[in-house]
């Protein structure tokens, strides 16, 4: 017989689980199981971040995507989304100001946008890289070829975030039109590990048709593929998807899992994401509790922010960036931790 504690002291002490044991572990959550996982996590990030919070300024440069996941709100055939691209020279000054705000990391964001070609993009990280060498330079585009991915870090790009969505491909085929792959994006991952890139890849939690097999599924991968971060959040859903009906992720499961990955790779960079501040106003504060230690504010030019809804009622579309910071600044340290003005790079 399985004895829960038993599986707790074995992920504490560094052990592998098998898949039956984290699904186990899925299964049998209850509120003091997860009050004791988030009190061990939130022991191993303070033994490897101590109280630090890395921030990433996010730029969210384009809602153009040639995609059509069924769950995210910028998808292709969403024909209510009010279209923008930001020019190189608006994200420039999104650079310029989070700088001052104390950002040493900026990450562009947006759906895959053919208008960024390697060409208009090496130019710009090239130019963020000269004007700010102290600061690190994160893309989230999407799928792209090897040679461009290639192309974008000799530039200077130093990570790349891509969730993988699910680790299941029975599941991925479910959340995405068929004209897109599995194979191909785990592809992508790989190919961006072998580049050199620091990468980011997640999963979301309660997305359509997730159970706990495919959330061990889930962990396993994370454990396995060793990424320098992890971000997961909750679904929620956007009115104008075909999942607009299903119910949105919980916090409570999110950080119940935020404390595992925390427990699986005691230096896994974990982001509090939006998302979980978006299901519940304390969100991003319980994620910080449960194991995360990166948050990424909205750098984004007020105007472009509510364009960029992936789901329904996102938070901070409304402020500008320095209200932002400083409004999570007192969030991040009213729940005992602070921010630092540092490109926060993976501990090694
Ligand atoms: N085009 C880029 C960026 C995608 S947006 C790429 O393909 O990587 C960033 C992430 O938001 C997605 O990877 C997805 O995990 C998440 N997301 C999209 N729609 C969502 C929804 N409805 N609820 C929660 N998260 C969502």
């Amino acid at each position: 017989m399985y004895k829960i504690s038993d599986i707790v002291d074995k992920l504490n002490s560094g052990a592998k689980l098998t898949l039956e044991e984290y699904e186990l572990l899925i299964n049998e959550r209850n509120e003091e199981l997860a009050t004791t996982l988030a009190a061990l996590a939130d022991r191993k990030r303070r033994e490897v971040y101590g109280e630090d919070v890395y921030i990433r300024g996010l730029i969210e440069i384009s809602n153009y995507c040639v995609n059509d996941c069924l769950y995210c709100g910028i998808r292709r055939s969403n024909k209510n989304v009010d279209r923008y691209r930001l020019m190189p020279e608006e994200i420039l000054l999104c650079c310029k100001q989070g700088y001052e705000l104390g950002f040493r990391t900026f990450v562009m964001q947006g759906g895959e946008d053919p208008y960024y070609t390697d060409e208009i993009l090496t130019k710009l990280i090239s130019d963020i890289k000269s004007s700010y060498p102290d600061c690190a330079v994160t893309l989230s585009l999407g799928e792209r070829s090897k040679e461009s991915y290639m192309r974008l870090y000799d530039a200077g790009a130093d990570r790349y975030l891509l969730r993988h969505e699910t680790a299941s491909k029975e599941h991925y085929c479910k959340l995405h039109p068929n004209t897109m792959s599995f194979d191909n994006r785990m592809n992508c991952l790989k190919e961006l590990r072998e580049i050199g890139y620091q990468i980011g890849c997640g999963f979301m939690v309660s997305s359509p048709y997730q159970t706990s097999k495919e959330l061990s599924k889930e962990l396993k991968f994370i454990e396995e593929f060793k990424p320098d971060m992890c971000g997961i959040g909750p679904f929620v859903a956007h009115k104008d998807t075909p999942f607009k009906d299903e119910p949105s992720g919980g916090c409570d499961l999110t950080c119940y899992l935020l404390s595992i990955l925390r427990l699986i790779h005691p230096k896994m960079l974990i982001p509090a994401t939006t998302a979980l501040g978006t299901i519940d106003p304390q969100g991003r504060e319980k994620g910080l509790k449960a194991g995360a230690n990166v948050v990424m504010p909205n750098l984004s030019p007020v105007g472009v922010r509510k364009k960029y809804e992936l789901y329904d009622n996102k938070i901070c579309t409304g402020e500008e960036a320095s209200e932002c910071i400083e409004c999570l600044r007192k969030r991040v340290e009213k729940a005992g931790y602070k921010i630092v003005t540092d490109r926060g790079d993976v501990r090694k």
